[in-house]
């Protein structure tokens, strides 16, 4: 029944997008690879062959999920597949009904955004539960950096750090790109809080206030830790900065000001290291942040690191080993320059400094492009059987669009590639903006889920009832339920197909009236919408997912 089609879009000269969906895939695929990646690119190649069969070639192809990390993993094996079989069709990008506000663009970012980040992609929609106008600054947002990048590399002009020397072959990707799997990593505690291993990804941030404003700093660590309200995600570790010896007296101070208030969240201290060398008593936090100067020639260099070990060995603190093009020391920045071969050779000093020591490690980078900065790091610590934990940063952001975009494509990527055991977004936003986003982030790359996923379309001619208004009403009564997905859809037509991953459905079946869905059955027909919330509520309950909210 393809054939037809296909000759008529050759006749007429148009071109045709063939999209795959998660969740609408034949039976004959399903039988055979189930609802997975695997499944939509076999359904894909099916109709590239009928194509190219009767030697029509103007394709575009989309693998459509709402889940980001289906998607991502879909169209990384689709490019791989396709190049076994000698194509070359172009790629349109989206994560379809990815919702609306901050979730809506942060699940977009992290999808589009991965795969851009890999060189794959050459058209991307942004698909909102919105006004479709908005879509449009969102996908801009999105596919700027990589277009800057596409036309740099046109002009030869320079990036930032080199993918690699000449010298040495890039350390080999250990991790499969077509499922998730997290990297493996040694559990540490900071403080009380378990982090790495198999802990949830934990969310670190900097308070803004300077230290030795001991009243403004309490505020803001409250802000950043208490919840105004029960549901509401907290920062999990405060990064506190001393650059002084009056730095550390107000850190003592503010120590005994949150003992005194019974505030036991755990402080991280960025700290240069010959400060912490000299201090009279070691400060009193779960983890430092330093580096040894980078100026030092080698052997002083690996002392320092070791009496920086031994400091906090003594405590039990954490160190987190802070590398970036700044701190690569100069004899290995002399032999490999500012690259990130340079960096993993840094790395790979330091870890080899930590048996010196009980303190447990781990390591983070700031660079401009994080996400090649990580991969190349955990690819040669991998290699090493190295499991040092690796607490992912954004370079400096600034500004509420710019923070959300790059920090959700930096850090999504990075998570959704099993990379990273705390998370830092480091921006002049305000903390619970910067809570928001970490949190969102987390649950796009499904490993924190802080509220109920919901899954709506972007509406369209179809659309029975107002989406935008509608999935307002249902987030505004359900978004509390952490661990349950709703997926709300314009139509009866595609809807029940684009809704795969969803636990609950509702669905628009005719003027007025709603089809109500446990996974993909159907359990209520056609009832009356002014109904159909209170008997979504009363089906999640049924099914054991409600809680009331807090
Ligand atoms: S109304 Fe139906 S066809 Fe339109 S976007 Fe929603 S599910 Fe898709």
């Amino acid at each position: 029944r393809f054939k037809p089609l296909v000759l008529k879009v050759k006749q007429y000269g148009v071109a045709m997008r063939i999209g795959t969906n998660h969740g609408s895939l034949s039976d004959r695929i399903m039988n055979r690879f189930g609802d997975t990646p695997q499944g939509m690119v076999e359904s894909a190649l099916e109709f590239l062959r009928i194509c190219r069969r009767y030697d029509y070639h103007d394709i575009i192809l989309s693998m459509k999920a709402s889940n980001p990390l289906v998607m991502i993993q879909a169209y990384r094996l689709l490019a791989t597949r396709m190049d076994d079989e000698g194509m070359d069709y172009p790629f349109h990008l989206g994560v379809t009904e990815a919702g609306d506000g901050e979730e809506g663009r942060i699940k977009s970012a992290v999808g589009i955004g991965s795969l851009l980040e890999d060189g794959v992609g050459d058209t991307i929609r942004v698909s909102l539960t919105e006004d479709a106008v908005h879509e449009i600054p969102a996908a801009q947002t999105i596919a700027k950096p990589y277009n800057s990048r596409l036309a740099a590399s046109r002009t030869a002009a320079a990036v930032p750090v080199q993918l690699r020397t000449s010298s040495t072959p890039s350390p080999k990707e250990a991790r499969n790109p077509y499922d998730y799997i997290r990297r493996t990593s040694d559990e540490i505690q900071i403080g009380d809080l378990p982090l790495g291993g198999a802990q949830p990804v934990r969310v670190e941030l900097a308070a803004t206030v300077p230290l030795h404003d001991i009243e403004r700093t309490m505020a803001e660590i409250e802000n950043l830790t208490v919840p105004a309200d029960a549901n509401d995600p907290v920062c999990e570790i405060v990064r506190l900065r001393a650059d002084s010896a009056e730095d550390l007296v107000a850190l003592d101070t503010l120590a005994t000001h949150l003992r005194a208030a019974e505030h036991a969240v755990p402080l991280s201290l960025q700290i240069p290291a010959p400060l912490l060398q000299t201090a009279s008593t070691a400060p009193q936090v779960a983890k430092f942040i330093t580096m040894p100067e980078a100026a030092l020639a080698e052997t002083a260099w690996r002392e320092q690191a070791r009496d920086v070990l031994d400091i906090a060995g003594q405590q039990g603190t954490v160190v987190e080993w802070a590398l970036s093009l700044d701190t690569i020391p100069d004899d290995i920045r002399a032999d490999y320059g500012e690259t990130f071969e340079a960096l993993a050779r840094t790395a790979a000093r330091l870890v080899a400094c930590a048996p010196s020591s009980d303190a447990p490690i781990m390591l983070s980078v700031t660079t401009e492009m994080p996400v090649q900065a990580y991969r190349y790091i955990a690819a040669w610590l991998d290699a090493q059987d190295a499991t040092v934990p690796l607490h992912l940063t954004t370079p400096p952001l600034s500004g509420h669009n710019d923070t959300l975009f790059q920090s959700a494509i930096g850090l999504g990527t990075l998570l959704s590639d099993g990379i990273g055991d705390s998370i830092l977004i480091d921006s002049d936003c305000p903390p619970r903006t910067k809570i928001g986003f970490c949190y969102n982030i987390l649950q796009a790359a499904r490993l924190r889920m802080s509220k109920t996923e919901l899954i709506s379309c972007p509406s369209c001619g179809r659309t029975l009832f107002n989406l935008q208004t509608t999935t307002e009403r249902i987030k505004s009564q359900m978004s509390h339920l952490k661990e349950t997905k709703i997926a709300i859809m314009g139509c009866i037509v595609n809807g029940p197909g684009e809704m795969a991953d969803a636990d609950f459905g509702y669905v628009g079946s005719g003027p007025g009236k709603i089809s109500l869905y446990v996974g993909k059955d159907c359990v209520e027909r056609n009832i009356p919408d002014a109904q159909a919330d209170e008997r979504l509520i009363q089906l999640i309950k049924y099914h054991g997912k409600w809680v009331d909210p807090a």
